[in-house]
């Protein structure tokens, strides 16, 4: 394919109405038809940089494998159709994703931002995206006319995560992108991105609820064994497509063959595996909210928890992420952490396996003490990536953590 060509040729399912079939069906069909040279069950890992063609221009759909791999495309198709949309791309890693959309933008240029981001992205906005001329409104996006106070006519994006990393606020997608469909049309509206990495296409569907761009660390719950890095952008409208297409290819942050197939082999099981972090959250919040050392546990499937009702009303289930205050703040909370031992003490989330950390010195570390403050990242708070494991070992060992 040459770089101005948008798209290989997807692979097909044939005589299937993959639209058709439910969630678990797809993550482990859609896009993986056996391979036609041989019939293997599983895509194969096309470890090759480029193809041979039979005459100039005379290609089965690939040329160079920047450009396109039918591993990845086998993980585009599948991912695209999770997110109920039209059009997967894949990137080197969510950070990779991220920047492929800011080169959507250019000088003058206007993002609305909600406040509470991971750490990275905020970075790449503050440290990278700034420099090139493109200002940046934060706003608190619970509240929707937030948002659409912010927007202004040189608005282009407006960029929201949900829950959010890591007190787990929960953004209401389709009030927001009423707002942002209302302030402008055709090709001048904002577009509207939601970073879906903590929910997860099983939880919730952001396009469904009127995002334009759904985006993924599929180094989480996508790939879903801590053993990949990786990112995700999936659209609907096929315009917007071929732009993210020829900046995937012009900017060049695509990932490897090998970590496209251990994503499509970790999505095979999201739906069980997302039931099962589901329920030992759960579980495990209830049990914190029992326990002296913790001042407040941040669960959104929790009464209390003051996004809960929209929680319950835009996901399916309330995910595997919980965070809490630890009584006595920093050095209470490094003891705890220094004492779990299911709990890895490790940055990152979403693989089957449990986590623990602290936000304010390692995920967060970037963002600066103030704001930090401001947004309610406290010294005391510790996050939870609450893996697949026996949940009563799970509190056995947060017990004996908290002892
Ligand atoms: N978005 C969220 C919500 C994340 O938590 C992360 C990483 O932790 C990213 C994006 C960046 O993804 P990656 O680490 O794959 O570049």
């Amino acid at each position: 394919m040459t770089p101005d060509q948008t798209n290989p040729t997807p692979l097909a399912t044939p005589g299937h109405d993959v639209e058709a079939w439910g969630f678990a069906t797809r993550a482990i069909h859609a896009g993986q038809e056996p391979d036609p040279a041989y019939g293997a069950v599983t895509i194969p890992i096309y470890q090759t940089s480029t193809f041979a063609q039979e005459g100039v221009g005379g290609h089965k759909g690939y040329e160079y494998a920047r450009s396109g791999n039918p591993t990845r495309t086998a993980l585009e198709t599948c991912l695209a159709s999770l997110e109920a949309g039209a059009h997967g791309l894949a990137f080197s890693s969510g950070l990779g994703a991220e920047s492929a959309v800011t080169y959507l933008l250019k000088s003058g240029d206007h993002m609305v931002a909600h406040d509470d981001l991971y750490g990275g992205t905020s970075r790449l906005f503050n440290n990278l995206l700034s420099n090139f001329g493109v200002s940046i409104d934060y706003v608190d996006a619970t509240d929707p006319a937030n948002v659409a106070r912010a927007l202004r006519p040189e608005t282009r994006l407006v960029w929201v995560e949900t829950p959010t990393n890591p007190l787990l606020r929960v953004v209401d997608i389709a009030a927001v992108a009423a707002q942002v469909h209302a302030y402008g049309d055709g090709a001048d509206r904002p577009l509207l991105v939601v970073d879906n990495t903590f929910a997860s296409p099983y939880l919730q569907q952001p396009l469904t609820l009127g995002a334009d761009i759904a985006l993924h660390s599929a180094t989480k719950y996508l790939g879903g064994h801590s053993d990949v890095v990786l990112g995700a952008l999936v659209v609907r409208d096929a315009a917007l497509a071929a732009r993210l297409r020829y900046i995937q290819n012009a900017a060049g942050a695509v990932p490897g063959p090998f970590d496209c197939w251990l994503v499509l082999r970790g999505v095979k099981t999201l739906a069980v595996r997302m039931r099962q972090h589901s329920a030992n959250a759960m579980t495990i919040a209830r049990f914190l909210q029992e326990q002296p050392r913790i001042a407040r546990v941040i669960y959104p499937g929790l009464a209390d928890h003051p996004d809960h009702a929209l929680a319950a009303r835009q996901m399916s289930l309330f995910g595997g992420m919980i965070s809490a205050e630890v009584v006595g703040g920093r050095e209470e909370a490094y003891f705890v952490l220094s004492r779990t031992k299911l709990f890895t003490l490790a940055e990152s989330l979403g693989g089957v396996e449990s986590l623990i950390e602290h936000p304010a010195s390692m995920t967060h570390a970037s963002i600066p003490p103030e704001r930090r403050a401001a947004i309610g990242v406290s010294d005391g708070l510790i996050r939870l990536s609450v893996g697949i494991e026996d949940e009563a070992d799970l509190c056995a060992d947060l017990a004996q953590a908290l002892g």
